[in-house]
């Protein structure tokens, strides 16, 4: 169509006296138009008669045909049939018929060219056939006479008539129509001045449904994410807890006849087994959500504890501080709240940890993370700095046993006759060992023992005679339920005898008398800190009543970073797991420093007994 509507293009080199004849000869057929349309939008059908004689004596060219769209209302049988009059339509499909000759029998080029896309002129009926052009303006006449009951008919109809010659159907279509565009569709005062009272209308109505349609969003949301208490999800976070949900789920599901989820049914036959599920009625997507939350919940299971710590920290500040009611202490209000909360930490790893398990927890029970931003990034961020600039590396209250500390302590305890303190120090130290945990209670063993430990017993520490080296088998250690058997070398070659761990722990288990399956040292972990921190305070160490038994597993993990051993080499020592190492470092940890320091925090945080 493009070859043929590049045909009927005006040429430039028009004389005068032709483009006045062609001007006056467009100026006759857009007033035909105009006449016509009228009588159509009126129903003044009695005038088609002498409207279809105006059309067989008016000249016409292609020019004229594309500019006016005039064809397309003459070749409208529809529009002619509304006279009731067969000579009317006789005559009008003449003036059709004529016009097409000057085409040489191609169609009206106004019934298919570009053109027609337009709002503008050529569309003369807006864009439709006269049958339907009259059904939109009865519809439009009707509805803007609802919307302005005290508008006069004659005001109505001819916004009626405005709309539907531009096309449109409904009032509500104009909204996006600019007002100077709508100002210029109707020359009578009252008419224009209905148009723009009824696009207001239209426009507020629009506004109020989209503020509606708004508010109906939003209360499905509030509805989706209902406050929690977080202090009952903490409660809820206990392994025994989880696990009595898992059987209690996996029962349902076997009540329903799915049997083998998660463990013997493939995709498809799971697929199955729930459609049969569902057919007889039973909830079995509520029951999958079950278990996704479950899922979900495993990600954190190994620091359950920890998450119940946090929540329940968070739960105490958002209830003590902030006004939140207890039952709806989850999820935070705003980001501004979080950190608030942040403030109070003198720890800021402990903080970016606190705000790992609210997320996770947010996340796990489904209630949005709306209010977390950049802020609570920032604050944490910013308050390791503070706390770096401030207080060193180390929050404030935690001291940390260093080499030449455990030296100046064993030769102090030896000096003061504080039998086997010395080896205890030395064991704990060198093994990175949980003091309360492992130190204090480690049995003495046989070279057997630490190969098979006998049932019923905590360790077995053992020293071979022949190479000197110390090795320990602790039947659990924190996240190895498997135990742990670890090895030392005797160091006295490299570091002299006093100073080497395997030897101590000997001459003190020949001291002792130990039996195999006896507890190598005599105190419990209370009495054994006090030691410690008696003889630092002989010492005249800064601070020496807050050493607890963490300055023994963070301090050498500190003194061997210091001493340039790999993290790697680190981690192994004291038996980290780099998984949950891994899982706690945030994105400014880059560097080796920080991973092992958030390691230590992270470790701190944990309820490990002191
Ligand atoms: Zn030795």
């Amino acid at each position: 169509m493009a070859s043929g509507s590049s045909r009927f293009r005006v040429p430039n080199s028009r004389s005068p006296k032709r483009r006045a004849q062609e001007d006056d000869r467009e100026g006759r057929a857009l007033k035909l138009r105009e006449d016509i349309v009228q009588a159509v939008a009126w129903r003044r059908v009695d005038q088609l008669g002498l409207l279809a004689k105006r059309a067989l004596r008016l000249q016409v060219d292609r020019h004229v045909l594309e500019a006016t769209g005039i064809g397309m209302l003459l070749s409208d049988t529809s529009l002619w049939a509304m006279a009731n009059d067969p000579q009317v339509a006789a005559t009008a499909a003449a003036a059709a018929e004529s016009w097409r000759r000057e085409f040489r029998g191609r169609h009206l080029p106004v019934e298919a060219t570009v053109r027609l896309q337009s709002r503008e002129v050529p569309r003369p009926l807006g864009g439709k056939k006269a049958g339907p052009f009259l059904k939109v303006v009865e519809a439009l006449d009707s509805r803007a006479g609802d919307m302005e009951p005290t508008a006069t008919p004659m005001a109505v109809r001819t916004v009626a008539v405005a709309v539907a010659l531009r096309g449109f159907e409904k009032l509500e279509d104009l909204e996006g129509v600019a007002q100077e565009e709508t100002a210029t569709w109707i020359s009578s005062p009252a008419g224009a001045a209905l148009l723009r009272k009824l696009t207001h209308r239209v426009w507020l109505g629009s506004v109020r449904r989209r503020a509606q349609e708004r508010a109906a969003t939003a209360a499905e949301e509030a509805l989706q994410t209902q406050p929690a208490c977080a202090e009952a999800f903490a409660a809820s976070l206990s392994e025994e807890q989880q696990g009595a949900a898992e059987r209690a789920v996996a029962n349902q599901f076997e009540e329903a006849g799915v049997v083998g989820l998660g463990s013997s049914l493939r995709p498809h036959a799971a697929t199955a087994a729930l459609e049969a599920a569902r057919d007889q009625g039973h909830d079995v997507l509520q029951l999958l959500d079950r278990r996704g939350a479950q899922l979900q919940l495993e990600t954190r299971r190994r620091s359950l504890g920890s998450a119940a710590s946090a929540l329940r920290a968070w739960h105490g500040f958002a209830v003590a501080m902030l006004g939140y009611e207890a039952a709806r202490t989850l999820p935070p209000r705003s980001e501004q709240d979080v950190v608030r909360w942040v403030s109070t930490f003198r720890n800021f790893g402990t903080a970016a940890n606190y705000v790992g398990f609210l997320r996770w927890a947010a996340r796990a029970l489904d209630l949005g993370l709306e209010w977390d931003g950049q802020r609570i990034g920032m604050t944490l961020k910013g308050g390791k700095k503070w706390a770096l600039r401030n207080v060193g590396s180390e929050a404030p209250a935690r001291r940390l046993l260093t080499e030449d500390l455990v030296l100046s302590v064993t030769h102090l305890s030896e000096s003061l006759e504080i039998a086997g303190f010395k080896a205890f120090l030395l064991f704990s130290w060198e093994l990175l060992a949980r003091v309360a945990d492992e130190a204090v209670p480690a049995q003495w063993g046989s070279a057997e023992d630490v190969l098979h430990l006998p049932a019923g017993r905590h360790s077995a520490v053992y020293i071979d005679q022949g190479t000197g080296s110390l090795t320990v088998h602790w039947r659990t250690r924190k996240h190895r339920p498997n135990g742990s058997v670890l090895r030392r070398p005797c160091t006295c070659q490299s570091k002299g005898r006093d100073r080497c761990m395997p030897h101590a722990v000997a001459k003190w288990a020949v001291q002792s008398g130990a039996c195999v399956g006896q507890r190598l040292w005599p105190w419990a972990p209370a009495a054994a800190r006090k030691i410690l921190t008696r003889m630092l305070a002989l010492l005249a160490v800064p601070d020496a009543d807050r050493f607890t038994w963490k300055a023994v597993r963070a301090g050498k993990a500190t003194a061997m970073a210091a001493g340039g051993y790999r993290l790697q080499e680190i981690l192994m020592a004291g038996e980290w797991r780099s998984r949950a190492l891994f899982a706690y470092v945030d994105s400014d940890a880059a560097d080796h420093a920080e991973l092992l320091r958030q390691t230590l925090v992270h470790e701190s945080s944990d309820s490990e007994a002191e």
